[in-house]
């Protein structure tokens, strides 16, 4: 049976608050995320995922990409570093790029993979040769292309128990549960718990419902983010600011929630300038270190 839901509101935010960074903070006291990503196609997807990780405070981001994209990728988020990795004929990562990620796979806090893959097999090739490097004390975020391939290397996720975070929308859910989609709208928490549980993960399974959970069974739920957040690149904003929090120290289920949290309440700000439709995800990130407590 799935418990009720804990409301994501400003009482569950003031019960868990994040890591405080006071006076003598440094970049590197707030940790090192690195962000996987992108093709040809979707060259600036890491670009919404790196920079909302900045926004929320993470201490040192590092964006890795497709060669084609790197360069410009760093130009546009210059506060960040960008790594060229092997391309395929397709425009998408290649074979190899784990070893140029070795280092960052050393060092990094949280590692985000996923956003603007466009390719299953690259990014179940990718996330193979990730499992197989990542540093124990890692805390990973699979998003869009990395969860739906999530499903035949459980194997290798189980050594990342309890350091794992799922972003799912609902068709994600289904590639990773093999459930058709109206059933994962009609039980989304139960799902989603169940999902967490199986994985040791965090499940954060999005909608315009979003349900957390978490595998020793916490259920949290947010409706409040507004339509206008259903727009190309959102999610990746939201992985990002997840994986911000976590370099900062929070554990899962604390920036999980505060990542959606942020993210649904940047949303209702940049709707009252912008209208509730049409404004870009790039505009949501510039809205979270106000919404951060001082
Ligand atoms: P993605 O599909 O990966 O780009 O993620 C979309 C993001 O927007 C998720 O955080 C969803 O929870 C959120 N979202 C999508 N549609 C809606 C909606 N109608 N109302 C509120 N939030 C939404
Ligand atoms: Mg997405």
């Amino acid at each position: 049976m799935t418990g009720e839901a804990t409301a994501l509101d400003s009482t569950w935010i003031a019960a868990n608050p994040l890591p405080v960074h006071g006076a003598g903070t440094t970049k590197n006291s707030r940790g090192r995320v690195t962000v996987v990503g992108g093709s040809r196609l979707v060259p600036g997807a890491l670009r919404l995922t790196g920079e909302a990780a900045l926004r929320v405070g993470g201490g040192k981001v590092q964006m890795a990409t497709v060669a084609s994209a790197a360069l410009g990728l760093g130009l546009m988020v210059p506060e960040a570093a960008s790594v060229a990795l092997p391309e395929d004929a397709d425009g998408e990562i290649g074979a190899g790029a784990v070893e140029c990620l070795e280092r960052s796979l050393k060092t990094c806090d949280a590692l985000v993979i996923g956003p603007g893959i466009g390719s299953a097999d690259a990014a179940a090739q990718l996330l193979r040769a990730v499992l197989e490097q990542a540093c124990e004390d890692t805390i990973l975020v699979l998003d869009a292309m990395a969860i739906g391939c999530a499903r035949d290397l459980k194997g290798a996720l189980a050594r990342f128990r309890d350091r794992l975070i799922f972003t799912p929308h609902h068709g994600e859910m289904a590639l990773l549960t093999g459930r058709d989609e109206t059933a994962i709208a009609e039980n989304s928490a139960a799902i989603a718990c169940e999902t967490a549980a199986d994985y040791g993960a965090v499940m954060v399974l999005k909608g315009s419902d979003t349900h957390i959970a978490a595998p020793d069974g916490a259920l949290l739920h947010y409706g409040g983010g507004g339509s206008g957040l259903a727009t190309g690149g959102s999610g990746d904003v939201l992985a990002g600011a997840i994986a911000g929090l976590l370099s900062r120290g929070a554990a899962p289920l604390v920036a999980a929630g505060w990542g959606v949290w942020l993210h649904g309440q940047s949303g209702r700000r940049v709707a009252t300038t912008r209208g509730p439709i049409g404004f870009l995800a790039r505009e949501l990130p510039a809205e979270f270190p106000r919404l951060l407590p001082q």
